[in-house]
């Protein structure tokens, strides 16, 4: 099975979306969720939030200085997963 190249503690998640809109917008150069890794669902009734995460789509921001849904997001959920970490080079 494929290794997820990102980790989430996603009890943390406030499910504010500012990750999916920051991915976008380095994938697409705009917001659009659809143009994102992520997929963030709010439970209406309950509130839980969960995560879809598109594994192959994730570049792991190559050509940015540190990735932008980790910089971005207000809890730190999200952490890079170290098996990834050597292979991607960035400018910090
Ligand atoms: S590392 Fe970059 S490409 Fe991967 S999910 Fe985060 S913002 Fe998107
Ligand atoms: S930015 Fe952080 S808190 Fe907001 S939806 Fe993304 S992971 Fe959750």
């Amino acid at each position: 099975m494929e290794k997820s190249k990102l980790i989430f503690n996603q009890d943390l998640c406030t499910g504010c979306r500012s990750c999916q809109m920051a991915c976008s917008l380095h994938l697409a150069g705009v917001f659009g969720p659809e143009e994102s890794c992520f997929e963030i669902i709010q439970d209406k009734e309950t509130g839980i939030v969960t995560r879809k995460f598109d594994n192959d789509k994730c570049d792991l921001c190559k050509d940015e200085t540190i990735p932008m849904c980790i910089r971005i997001c207000p809890r730190h959920v999200i952490q890079l997963n170290t098996d990834f970490r050597a292979k991607h080079v960035y400018k910090y």
